[in-house]
């Protein structure tokens, strides 16, 4: 067999404006992944190594921990790859990943005795009675004698319990015992052929908590034995990055109702665009970054739901597929019931025609991209007044099922109270509406808007600017209200989200 290079673009440098750029420390290439951490990148090669989809189907850097070399042709023609706590074997007759049994190794190479002076056991022999792998198998298994570190074995490093037999699990991982559990120092350790697991039962500040079990790093272990090839440990460049190497969300699981934030970095990137769900991700260009935000539904299924790029390369070239799918987890938002009992006459505004034709409306006009943000800093809270209704409330009409949830947040204040714009912008919409009376939208930039309802008075026309605290109106209780209050709503791309994680301080402003 031919000695194969390591993957191309993992030899390519990096043109030289993107040097200066904010780089995160690992971020994607294409076909894998770098990690900064250690200064090499994990890849499937076409018709080749598939070292990125085995690193990630064995437990990633969970299992693994980060890459200690690039691929490399071992003596036996097979390409390897190694990781801190174990290398990985590509077995091109199968096409599986599979990880080397790296303590053996060791041991062939007569590296026990330091092993030893490190607290690795020895590794035992049978008493060679046993010649069939599956009566070698049952017997060196009834050497798993420490219940924790037999638990650590057993899921291997998976954070959900395996679907397929665990024993299973562990000897893909770890591979077989090879030793029994020993006393070395502060901790218990027991071989494998692919690694050792250190129980510990010593409180020693800096090293792990007593009562843990840890991986040894087997793979940092054959590095310091020198059993790799020189070349194959030395640091490379830094490989180029997929067209958007790397996303950040504000959090990794929101509530429905409420807004992502996400950072993309992609320097090779001319135009990048998204969805969350089935809405729009607004995307804004800061450097070698993209800032986009999105609105997660109210009513929003709990679960996962997509985060989907596409972004197009500086030769027009159009990027989208798997490799740009994140997915956000949607958890329930706890929104209170509220159960009203309304007359016919006000009933008589909730037709399904009314609440399409308004629906309709607003969404059309906030869903206009502005391309630039007119606002900056956190929105002002309209009225210093109790709230009456919060944002999600499901709602339930004269005893109806609870199939709403309220769009905004009400304001209790008496008819005429100044209602100021919550930040900076230009009128939008002004005009009365059926549901909402008279009402006021103003287009915040980047696909945000405010919207203020029931108002008994307008003092703004369409296409004004407006600043931060200018009075637009006046409370009343016009269209759908059974009392004067402010009826206030914040829409990020067309989504309705909740108004206060606008008024607090925090990232969403910083975009
Ligand atoms: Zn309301």
């Amino acid at each position: 067999m031919a000695a194969a290079p390591a993957a191309e673009h993992a030899q390519r440098s990096w043109p030289a404006s993107l040097l200066a750029a904010d780089v995160p420390l690992e971020y994607r290439t294409p076909g894998g992944h770098y990690f900064g951490q250690t200064g090499f990148a994990v890849v499937d090669e076409a018709g080749g190594p598939q070292f990125w989809a085995g690193m990630r189907h064995l437990g990633g850097i969970q299992v693994l921990g980060y890459p200690i070399s690039r691929p490399y042709l071992g003596q036996d023609g097979l390409q390897y790859q190694a990781f801190q706590r174990g290398v990985l074997q590509w077995r091109p007759d199968s096409g599986e990943t599979w990880l080397a049994n790296v303590m053996d190794w060791l041991h062939d190479g007569g590296h026990d005795d330091w092993l030893l002076s490190l607290g690795v056991p020895r590794q035992r022999k049978d008493d060679g009675s046993l010649t069939d792998f599956a009566q070698i198998k049952a017997a060196r298994l009834r050497w798993l004698t420490n219940a924790p570190i037999t638990r650590y074995f057993m899921q291997a490093g998976a954070a959900q319990p395996s679907p397929i037999d665990s024993t299973e699990r562990g000897i893909a991982v770890y591979g077989l015992p090879t030793s029994l559990p020993e006393q070395h120092g502060p901790f218990i350790a027991q071989r494998f052929q692919r690694g050792v697991l250190q129980y510990w039962t010593e409180a020693i500040p800096g090293l792990p908590l007593k009562g843990t079990v840890v991986g040894a790093l087997a793979g940092d272990l054959a590095r310091q034995a020198g059993i790799f090839p020189a070349a194959a440990t030395a640091a490379a460049a830094p490989p180029v990055p997929a067209v958007i190497g790397h996303v950040a969300l504000s959090r990794s699981s929101v509530a429905q109702g409420r807004t992502v934030v996400a950072r993309l970095w992609a320097p090779l990137a001319r135009r990048v665009a998204g969805t969350i769900g089935d809405n729009p991700l607004l995307l804004a260009q800061r450097g070698s970054w993209w800032v986009g935000i999105g609105g997660v539904e109210r009513l929003e299924t709990v679960g996962a739901l997509p985060l989907r790029l596409v972004a197009e390369d500086q030769h027009g070239t159009l990027h989208a597929g798997p490799e740009l799918v994140e997915h956000v987890a949607v958890s329930s938002g706890h929104y209170p019931l509220e159960r009203f009992w309304i007359g016919q006459a006000q009933l008589a505004l909730l037709t399904p025609e009314t609440i399409a034709r308004e629906v309709a409306l607003l969404g059309e006009v906030t869903t206009r991209l502005t391309p630039q943000r007119l606002w900056s800093g956190a929105f002002q809270r309209p009225l210093n007044a109790p709230i009456t209704s919060p944002f999600g409330a499901r709602r339930s009409i004269n005893g109806g099922p609870p199939n709403t949830a309220h769009s905004g947040v009400d304001y209790g204040a008496a008819t005429g109270t100044p209602v100021p714009a919550c930040a900076t912008g230009r009128v939008a919409l002004a005009e009365g509406l059926t549901i909402r009376g008279n009402a006021v939208y103003l287009d915040h930039g980047l696909g945000v808007y405010s919207g203020y309802a029931h108002l008994s008075q307008l003092h703004v026309r369409v296409g004004e600017p407006v600043e931060r605290g200018q009075v637009i109106g006046q409370v009343g209780a016009t269209g759908f209200a059974n009392g004067p209050h402010l009826h206030w709503e914040v829409r990020v791309g067309g989504v309705n989200v909740a108004p206060v994680e606008w008024i607090v301080p925090g990232a969403i402003h910083d975009l």
